[in-house]
């Protein structure tokens, strides 16, 4: 429970003194300090939009979970473009296939300080966990993450569609074989298999398909789903943004986590909760338990 330390704790005049959003009350917005995110949303509508999403988690019969950038924030994880972004500094072709390709050592320089610096010690946040949690308590099918960061897997997540790969395996480039991206095999210049290979990180590179068992996975779900969370993505990167798209085509519902409107909001989101996604996602799961205790 994150509380913003202004506004003294008081009962709800809607759900009473366990309420969980009383303690955010401040006039007509609400501020979490946590994570930065202020909402223009009135606390009402906050507790209007949580209580939707629960009775959609819950009443639903297929739930998938759509996950980004946004989603690993709470995790510390630096974001890729945009204002301080990683990109800024470093230059995009050392993550095209051909460039990795010819100067294996050059491209790993610049692999190993934009992803693997920071995705080594990442740890799950809540957000994280309570997928992992409802996945265990058979709410939740499968998560399609655009997220390469492993972070669902260390949460405890099984089903898992890594649209994007993953940092965690590295991939022979000459053999095909899979091993875990150890921090000592990391620290190669650059890694290789005991066949001789350059092993290449287990994410997509620019240009390269979608992993195909992650893309035949996402979509049989998608078009299985009667219900879809999307959790800190904007919805502009494709073919991954048509998941949530193609459960709302086939009359599903969808909530959207994001501190900001997206290309999703007014489109196709039957809720939208303007809060961080450990944050929301806490109250979500909080409005969950209420309802099995009642
Ligand atoms: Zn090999």
């Amino acid at each position: 429970m994150t509380n913003n330390g202004t506004a003294a704790p008081s009962a709800c005049a809607r759900y009473g003194k366990g309420c969980i959003l009383a303690l955010l009350k401040r006039d007509q917005g609400a501020t979490v300090k946590g994570n930065e995110v202020a909402t223009t949303m009135s606390i009402d509508a906050l507790h209007d939009a949580v209580r939707k999403a629960a009775d959609i988690v819950s009443g639903s019969r297929y739930l998938i979970a759509f996950t980004g950038a946004g989603i690993s924030a709470d995790s510390g994880m630096p974001t890729f473009r945009g204002e301080g972004g990683l990109w800024g500094s470093y230059d995009e072709r050392h993550l095209e296939l051909g460039f990795f390709t010819r100067e294996p050592a050059t491209a790993w320089e610049t692999i190993r300080r934009i992803f693997y610096a920071f995705t080594m010690d990442a740890k799950p946040n809540d957000a994280h966990l309570c997928l992992a949690r409802w996945e265990r308590d058979g709410l939740l099918r499968l998560i399609v993450t655009q997220n390469i960061d492993g972070l669902h897997g260390r949460a405890g997540s099984k089903a898992v569609a890594e649209f994007h790969g993953s940092c965690d395996d590295l991939v022979c480039t000459r053999c095909g074989g899979r091993t875990p991206a150890t921090p000592e095999l990391v620290a190669l210049r650059p890694p290789r298999c005991a066949c001789g290979g350059v092993y290449k990180p287990g994410f997509t590179f620019f240009g390269e398909g979608i992993p195909p068992v992650a893309y035949a996975t996402s979509f049989e779900a998608a078009r299985e789903a009667d219900a879809c969370v999307v959790i800190g993505s904007t919805g502009s990167v494709y073919p991954a943004a048509s998941i949530p798209r193609l459960v709302k085509s086939r009359g599903g519902l969808v909530v959207e986590i994001n501190p900001e409107p997206s290309e999703f909001t007014d489109t196709i989101s039957d809720v939208f909760i303007p809060l961080g996604a450990a944050d929301a996602m806490r109250r979500i799961d909080a409005a969950l338990a209420v309802r099995r205790r009642a």
